[in-house]
Protein backbone atom coordinates (compact mmCIF):
# COMPACT_ATOMS: atom_id res chain seq x y z
CA UNK A 1 0.00 0.00 0.00
CA UNK A 2 0.99 3.50 -0.33
CA UNK A 3 0.12 7.34 0.07
CA UNK A 4 -0.58 8.36 -3.55
CA UNK A 5 -1.45 12.34 -3.08
CA UNK A 6 -1.24 14.49 -0.53
CA UNK A 7 -3.50 17.88 -0.29
CA UNK A 8 -3.65 20.96 1.37
CA UNK A 9 -6.50 23.87 1.15
CA UNK A 10 -6.63 27.14 3.49
CA UNK A 11 -10.37 27.60 4.67
CA UNK A 12 -11.25 31.32 6.69
CA UNK A 13 -12.89 30.97 10.42
CA UNK A 14 -15.03 34.07 9.43
CA UNK A 15 -15.23 34.77 13.18
CA UNK A 16 -16.08 38.10 15.18
CA UNK A 17 -14.67 37.11 18.81
CA UNK A 18 -11.79 38.62 20.27
CA UNK A 19 -9.85 37.52 23.24
CA UNK A 20 -7.39 39.47 25.50
CA UNK A 21 -4.87 39.99 22.72
CA UNK A 22 -6.17 39.52 19.17
CA UNK A 23 -9.34 39.37 16.93
CA UNK A 24 -9.87 36.57 14.94
CA UNK A 25 -11.02 38.49 11.77
CA UNK A 26 -8.13 36.88 9.97
CA UNK A 27 -7.64 33.56 10.87
CA UNK A 28 -7.70 30.85 8.41
CA UNK A 29 -7.15 27.00 8.80
CA UNK A 30 -5.22 24.50 6.62
CA UNK A 31 -7.48 21.32 5.79
CA UNK A 32 -5.46 17.98 4.83
CA UNK A 33 -6.40 14.94 2.88
CA UNK A 34 -4.26 11.95 2.57
CA UNK A 35 -4.51 9.79 -0.17
CA UNK A 36 -3.98 5.86 0.13
CA UNK A 37 -4.21 3.52 -2.91
CA UNK A 38 -6.40 1.35 -0.14
CA UNK A 39 -10.38 1.07 -1.49
CA UNK A 40 -12.87 0.33 1.21
CA UNK A 41 -16.63 0.47 -0.20
CA UNK A 42 -15.52 0.96 -3.38
CA UNK A 43 -13.60 4.18 -2.81
CA UNK A 44 -9.77 5.19 -1.77
CA UNK A 45 -9.33 5.10 2.11
CA UNK A 46 -8.72 9.57 2.83
CA UNK A 47 -7.28 10.66 6.14
CA UNK A 48 -8.12 14.18 6.85
CA UNK A 49 -7.45 16.75 9.45
CA UNK A 50 -6.95 20.21 10.21
CA UNK A 51 -4.54 22.75 12.23
CA UNK A 52 -6.95 22.83 14.86
CA UNK A 53 -6.97 26.36 16.29
CA UNK A 54 -5.76 29.82 16.71
CA UNK A 55 -3.00 29.15 14.56
CA UNK A 56 -2.67 30.26 10.38
CA UNK A 57 -2.65 28.18 7.89
CA UNK A 58 0.62 26.58 6.96
CA UNK A 59 0.20 25.42 3.72
CA UNK A 60 3.62 26.49 1.77
CA UNK A 61 5.75 24.92 4.14
CA UNK A 62 3.17 21.43 3.73
CA UNK A 63 3.52 21.80 -0.08
CA UNK A 64 7.36 23.56 -0.05
CA UNK A 65 8.81 20.43 1.95
CA UNK A 66 6.44 18.00 3.79
CA UNK A 67 4.41 16.22 0.94
CA UNK A 68 7.41 16.06 -1.69
CA UNK A 69 9.54 14.29 1.01
CA UNK A 70 6.37 11.81 1.49
CA UNK A 71 5.64 11.52 -2.25
CA UNK A 72 9.35 10.94 -3.01
CA UNK A 73 9.94 8.15 -0.37
CA UNK A 74 10.19 4.47 -1.22
CA UNK A 75 6.60 3.83 -0.19
CA UNK A 76 7.80 0.41 1.92
CA UNK A 77 10.00 2.67 4.41
CA UNK A 78 6.67 4.19 5.97
CA UNK A 79 4.50 0.99 6.70
CA UNK A 80 4.68 -0.77 10.08
CA UNK A 81 5.45 -4.01 10.05
CA UNK A 82 2.64 -5.86 9.10
CA UNK A 83 3.34 -4.29 5.61
CA UNK A 84 -0.72 -3.41 5.56
CA UNK A 85 -0.91 -0.16 7.34
CA UNK A 86 1.12 3.07 7.68
CA UNK A 87 3.61 3.84 10.41
CA UNK A 88 2.87 7.21 11.56
CA UNK A 89 6.23 7.40 13.30
CA UNK A 90 8.07 6.62 10.43
CA UNK A 91 5.70 9.04 8.08
CA UNK A 92 6.94 11.53 10.81
CA UNK A 93 10.69 10.81 10.56
CA UNK A 94 10.47 10.89 6.92
CA UNK A 95 9.14 14.54 6.80
CA UNK A 96 11.63 15.23 9.47
CA UNK A 97 14.67 14.94 6.79
CA UNK A 98 16.94 16.89 6.38
CA UNK A 99 15.09 19.53 9.03
CA UNK A 100 17.87 21.90 11.16
CA UNK A 101 16.93 21.19 15.45
CA UNK A 102 14.77 23.99 17.20
CA UNK A 103 13.02 26.48 15.67
CA UNK A 104 9.73 24.56 16.30
CA UNK A 105 7.00 26.65 15.36
CA UNK A 106 8.11 26.82 11.98
CA UNK A 107 6.61 23.33 11.45
CA UNK A 108 5.41 21.52 14.44
CA UNK A 109 1.67 22.71 12.86
CA UNK A 110 2.35 21.76 9.46
CA UNK A 111 4.14 18.07 10.35
CA UNK A 112 1.80 17.77 13.23
CA UNK A 113 -1.56 18.21 11.02
CA UNK A 114 -0.23 15.86 8.10
CA UNK A 115 0.61 12.98 10.85
CA UNK A 116 -2.72 13.50 12.14
CA UNK A 117 -4.12 13.14 8.76
CA UNK A 118 -1.85 9.91 8.72
CA UNK A 119 -3.30 8.93 11.96
CA UNK A 120 -7.10 8.89 10.71
CA UNK A 121 -6.16 7.06 7.48
CA UNK A 122 -4.00 4.46 10.02
CA UNK A 123 -7.63 3.75 11.67
CA UNK A 124 -9.72 3.80 8.67
CA UNK A 125 -7.36 1.18 7.31
CA UNK A 126 -7.83 -0.96 10.94
CA UNK A 127 -11.41 -0.30 10.56
CA UNK A 128 -11.31 1.11 14.28
CA UNK A 129 -12.08 4.53 15.93
CA UNK A 130 -8.74 6.81 16.04
CA UNK A 131 -9.06 6.77 19.80
CA UNK A 132 -9.64 2.78 20.15
CA UNK A 133 -6.12 2.78 17.74
CA UNK A 134 -4.45 4.88 20.48
CA UNK A 135 -5.85 3.07 23.54
CA UNK A 136 -4.48 -0.45 22.23
CA UNK A 137 -1.01 1.37 21.12
CA UNK A 138 -0.39 3.66 23.85
CA UNK A 139 -2.74 2.83 26.96
CA UNK A 140 -2.56 -0.65 27.73
CA UNK A 141 -5.91 -1.55 25.68
CA UNK A 142 -7.89 0.68 28.23
CA UNK A 143 -10.65 1.74 25.67
CA UNK A 144 -12.99 4.63 26.86
CA UNK A 145 -16.66 5.32 26.62
CA UNK A 146 -16.76 8.87 27.30
CA UNK A 147 -14.21 11.61 28.39
CA UNK A 148 -14.57 14.57 29.99
CA UNK A 149 -15.44 17.94 28.34
CA UNK A 150 -15.60 21.71 29.65
CA UNK A 151 -17.02 24.63 27.63
CA UNK A 152 -15.03 27.76 26.78
CA UNK A 153 -16.60 30.89 26.49
CA UNK A 154 -16.96 34.17 27.92
CA UNK A 155 -15.07 36.16 24.98
CA UNK A 156 -15.92 39.87 25.04
CA UNK A 157 -18.46 41.06 22.59
CA UNK A 158 -19.50 44.71 22.62
CA UNK A 159 -22.62 45.49 24.91
CA UNK A 160 -22.06 42.07 26.86
CA UNK A 161 -21.99 42.80 30.06
CA UNK A 162 -22.14 40.61 33.54
CA UNK A 163 -25.61 39.50 32.78
CA UNK A 164 -25.19 38.53 29.57
CA UNK A 165 -22.37 36.37 30.94
CA UNK A 166 -24.41 35.28 32.94
CA UNK A 167 -27.06 34.05 30.58
CA UNK A 168 -24.09 32.40 28.89
CA UNK A 169 -22.92 30.49 31.35
CA UNK A 170 -27.06 29.00 32.62
CA UNK A 171 -27.07 28.22 28.45
CA UNK A 172 -23.98 26.45 28.91
CA UNK A 173 -24.83 24.40 32.13
CA UNK A 174 -28.66 23.68 30.10
CA UNK A 175 -26.42 22.23 27.39
CA UNK A 176 -24.80 19.31 29.79
CA UNK A 177 -21.62 20.81 30.59
CA UNK A 178 -20.19 21.43 33.99
CA UNK A 179 -17.22 23.25 33.79
CA UNK A 180 -16.68 26.80 32.13
CA UNK A 181 -13.90 28.76 31.35
CA UNK A 182 -13.98 32.40 30.65
CA UNK A 183 -11.95 35.31 29.21
CA UNK A 184 -10.00 37.18 31.40
CA UNK A 185 -7.27 40.48 30.20
CA UNK A 186 -9.53 42.08 27.88
CA UNK A 187 -10.70 44.68 30.79
CA UNK A 188 -9.68 46.62 33.57
CA UNK A 189 -8.72 44.22 36.53
CA UNK A 190 -11.57 45.47 38.92
CA UNK A 191 -14.45 44.75 35.87
CA UNK A 192 -12.68 40.85 34.67
CA UNK A 193 -12.80 40.66 39.15
CA UNK A 194 -16.47 41.37 38.89
CA UNK A 195 -16.81 39.10 35.78
CA UNK A 196 -15.44 36.21 37.84
CA UNK A 197 -17.97 36.87 40.63
CA UNK A 198 -21.04 36.98 38.19
CA UNK A 199 -19.91 33.75 36.42
CA UNK A 200 -19.63 31.75 40.21
CA UNK A 201 -22.78 33.07 40.97
CA UNK A 202 -24.31 30.93 37.97
CA UNK A 203 -21.71 28.00 38.01
CA UNK A 204 -21.23 27.37 41.83
CA UNK A 205 -17.71 26.47 43.41
CA UNK A 206 -14.45 27.68 41.81
CA UNK A 207 -13.75 24.13 40.46
CA UNK A 208 -16.49 24.31 37.68
CA UNK A 209 -14.95 27.97 36.59
CA UNK A 210 -11.48 28.64 34.64
CA UNK A 211 -10.25 31.53 33.40
CA UNK A 212 -7.91 32.15 30.34
CA UNK A 213 -6.02 35.37 29.71
CA UNK A 214 -4.34 34.08 26.86
CA UNK A 215 -0.87 35.33 27.52
CA UNK A 216 -1.90 38.83 27.80
CA UNK A 217 0.05 39.94 30.93
CA UNK A 218 3.42 41.80 31.96
CA UNK A 219 4.94 41.18 34.81
CA UNK A 220 2.95 43.86 37.08
CA UNK A 221 -0.76 42.77 35.52
CA UNK A 222 0.04 38.69 36.26
CA UNK A 223 1.35 39.25 39.77
CA UNK A 224 -2.42 41.68 40.15
CA UNK A 225 -4.25 39.19 38.44
CA UNK A 226 -3.11 36.17 40.71
CA UNK A 227 -3.88 38.06 43.80
CA UNK A 228 -6.92 39.24 42.51
CA UNK A 229 -7.66 35.70 41.80
CA UNK A 230 -6.45 33.07 44.32
CA UNK A 231 -9.66 33.73 46.52
CA UNK A 232 -11.39 32.89 44.47
CA UNK A 233 -9.64 28.65 43.95
CA UNK A 234 -10.92 28.84 40.68
CA UNK A 235 -10.39 25.18 38.15
CA UNK A 236 -7.47 27.01 37.08
CA UNK A 237 -5.94 30.11 35.70
CA UNK A 238 -4.84 30.05 32.41
CA UNK A 239 -1.89 31.42 30.11
CA UNK A 240 -0.93 34.41 33.18
CA UNK A 241 2.49 35.39 31.06
CA UNK A 242 4.27 34.64 27.90
CA UNK A 243 4.63 30.85 28.05
CA UNK A 244 7.66 30.92 27.23
CA UNK A 245 8.68 33.49 30.10
CA UNK A 246 9.05 29.73 32.53
CA UNK A 247 11.29 33.08 35.17
CA UNK A 248 7.86 35.20 35.45
CA UNK A 249 5.33 32.05 35.39
CA UNK A 250 7.30 30.51 38.08
CA UNK A 251 7.20 33.72 40.40
CA UNK A 252 3.06 33.88 39.68
CA UNK A 253 3.45 29.58 40.65
CA UNK A 254 5.00 31.20 44.06
CA UNK A 255 2.27 33.48 44.27
CA UNK A 256 -0.72 31.69 43.16
CA UNK A 257 -1.76 28.81 45.02
CA UNK A 258 -4.53 27.20 43.18
CA UNK A 259 -3.66 25.46 39.70
CA UNK A 260 -2.64 27.01 36.76
CA UNK A 261 -2.95 25.98 32.89
CA UNK A 262 -0.94 26.29 30.08
CA UNK A 263 0.81 25.15 27.36
CA UNK A 264 -1.09 25.10 24.23
CA UNK A 265 1.46 27.90 22.95
CA UNK A 266 4.65 25.31 23.26
CA UNK A 267 5.16 23.22 20.61
CA UNK A 268 7.73 20.93 21.57
CA UNK A 269 8.67 18.14 23.78
CA UNK A 270 11.78 20.19 24.64
CA UNK A 271 9.53 23.29 25.41
CA UNK A 272 7.05 21.03 27.74
CA UNK A 273 10.04 19.84 29.55
CA UNK A 274 11.63 23.27 30.29
CA UNK A 275 7.85 24.61 31.34
CA UNK A 276 8.13 21.42 34.24
CA UNK A 277 11.65 21.96 35.24
CA UNK A 278 12.25 26.29 35.34
CA UNK A 279 8.19 27.41 34.93
CA UNK A 280 7.47 26.67 38.36
CA UNK A 281 5.00 24.19 37.38
CA UNK A 282 2.99 22.11 40.14
CA UNK A 283 2.48 18.43 38.99
CA UNK A 284 0.18 17.58 41.94
CA UNK A 285 -2.84 20.04 40.49
CA UNK A 286 -1.21 22.55 37.32
CA UNK A 287 -2.50 21.48 34.04
CA UNK A 288 -0.57 21.21 30.07
CA UNK A 289 -2.85 22.27 27.72
CA UNK A 290 -0.59 20.99 24.39
CA UNK A 291 -2.39 21.41 20.66
CA UNK A 292 -1.41 17.85 19.85
CA UNK A 293 -1.53 18.85 15.58
CA UNK A 294 0.05 21.76 16.32
CA UNK A 295 3.12 19.55 18.08
CA UNK A 296 4.74 17.38 15.53
CA UNK A 297 1.38 15.00 16.29
CA UNK A 298 0.63 12.17 18.24
CA UNK A 299 3.57 10.07 18.16
CA UNK A 300 5.57 13.25 19.21
CA UNK A 301 2.75 13.64 21.75
CA UNK A 302 3.20 9.84 23.15
CA UNK A 303 7.34 11.48 23.70
CA UNK A 304 6.07 14.36 25.96
CA UNK A 305 3.50 11.80 27.87
CA UNK A 306 6.84 10.08 28.40
CA UNK A 307 8.51 12.65 29.35
CA UNK A 308 6.17 13.98 31.87
CA UNK A 309 5.90 10.79 33.76
CA UNK A 310 9.57 10.71 34.27
CA UNK A 311 9.18 14.29 36.13
CA UNK A 312 6.04 12.97 38.33
CA UNK A 313 3.31 14.48 36.22
CA UNK A 314 -0.05 12.15 35.66
CA UNK A 315 -2.04 11.90 32.49
CA UNK A 316 -5.15 13.44 34.61
CA UNK A 317 -3.23 16.58 34.20
CA UNK A 318 -3.36 17.08 30.40
CA UNK A 319 -6.29 19.10 28.63
CA UNK A 320 -4.92 19.40 25.40
CA UNK A 321 -5.98 22.42 23.46
CA UNK A 322 -8.84 22.21 20.96
CA UNK A 323 -11.98 21.70 20.80
CA UNK A 324 -12.63 19.24 18.48
CA UNK A 325 -12.59 15.55 17.04
CA UNK A 326 -8.85 15.26 16.82
CA UNK A 327 -8.77 16.40 20.73
CA UNK A 328 -11.69 14.00 21.52
CA UNK A 329 -10.19 10.73 19.97
CA UNK A 330 -6.39 11.82 21.70
CA UNK A 331 -8.13 12.37 25.47
CA UNK A 332 -10.19 9.07 24.75
CA UNK A 333 -6.95 7.00 23.62
CA UNK A 334 -4.39 8.30 26.07
CA UNK A 335 -6.63 8.57 28.77
CA UNK A 336 -6.35 12.26 29.87
CA UNK A 337 -7.98 14.57 32.25
CA UNK A 338 -10.52 15.95 29.51
CA UNK A 339 -11.41 17.80 26.46
CA UNK A 340 -12.28 21.70 26.04
CA UNK A 341 -14.90 22.32 23.31
CA UNK A 342 -16.38 25.63 21.90
CA UNK A 343 -19.84 25.25 20.18
CA UNK A 344 -20.49 27.37 17.08
CA UNK A 345 -17.30 29.77 17.76
CA UNK A 346 -14.65 28.86 15.28
CA UNK A 347 -17.14 28.05 12.33
CA UNK A 348 -17.01 24.80 11.36
CA UNK A 349 -13.98 23.58 12.89
CA UNK A 350 -15.87 24.38 16.33
CA UNK A 351 -16.76 20.47 18.16
CA UNK A 352 -17.80 17.11 17.30
CA UNK A 353 -19.95 14.82 15.57
CA UNK A 354 -23.44 16.69 14.30
CA UNK A 355 -25.05 14.72 17.12
CA UNK A 356 -22.77 14.51 19.78
CA UNK A 357 -24.59 15.50 22.81
CA UNK A 358 -22.64 16.42 26.27
CA UNK A 359 -24.07 14.46 29.10
CA UNK A 360 -23.12 15.31 33.12
CA UNK A 361 -19.96 17.00 32.02
CA UNK A 362 -18.61 14.21 29.69
CA UNK A 363 -19.07 13.50 26.05
CA UNK A 364 -19.13 9.77 24.45
CA UNK A 365 -16.06 8.61 22.08
CA UNK A 366 -17.44 8.02 18.57
CA UNK A 367 -17.38 4.49 17.05
CA UNK A 368 -17.08 4.99 13.49
CA UNK A 369 -13.79 4.09 11.79
CA UNK A 370 -10.95 6.87 11.92
CA UNK A 371 -11.45 10.73 13.63
CA UNK A 372 -14.93 10.84 12.13
CA UNK A 373 -15.41 14.01 10.18
CA UNK A 374 -17.81 12.25 8.26
CA UNK A 375 -20.29 13.12 11.09
CA UNK A 376 -19.14 16.72 10.80
CA UNK A 377 -21.32 18.17 7.57
CA UNK A 378 -20.23 21.18 6.85
CA UNK A 379 -16.90 20.34 7.86
CA UNK A 380 -16.79 17.51 5.92
CA UNK A 381 -18.14 19.03 2.64
CA UNK A 382 -14.95 20.94 2.62
CA UNK A 383 -12.39 17.62 3.39
CA UNK A 384 -14.52 15.45 0.67
CA UNK A 385 -14.09 18.52 -1.90
CA UNK A 386 -10.46 18.19 -1.24
CA UNK A 387 -10.16 14.56 -1.88
CA UNK A 388 -11.72 14.85 -4.74
MG1 LIG B 1 -6.30 29.25 26.10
Amino acid sequence: MRIIDIRETAVPLKSSLRNAVFDFSEMTTSVVAVVTDVVREGKPVVGYAFNSTGRYACGAQMRDRFFPRILKADPDTLLDETGGNLDPEKVLACMMSREKPGGHTERSIAVGTIEVAVWDAVAKIADKPLHRVLAERYNGGRVQERVFCYVGGGWYEPGKGAEGLKDEIRAKLGDGYTMMKIKVGGAPIAEDVRRVEAALEVAGAGEHLAVDANAAFDRPRALAYAKALEPYRLRWFEEPCDPLDYALLAEVAQRYSPAIGTGENLFSTQDVRNLVLFGGLRADRDVIQTDVPQSYGIAQFSRTLAMLDQHGWERKSLFPHGGNQMTLHIVGGFGLGGCESYPGVFGIFAGFADDAKVEDGYLRLPDRPGIGFEAQNALYAVMRGLAA
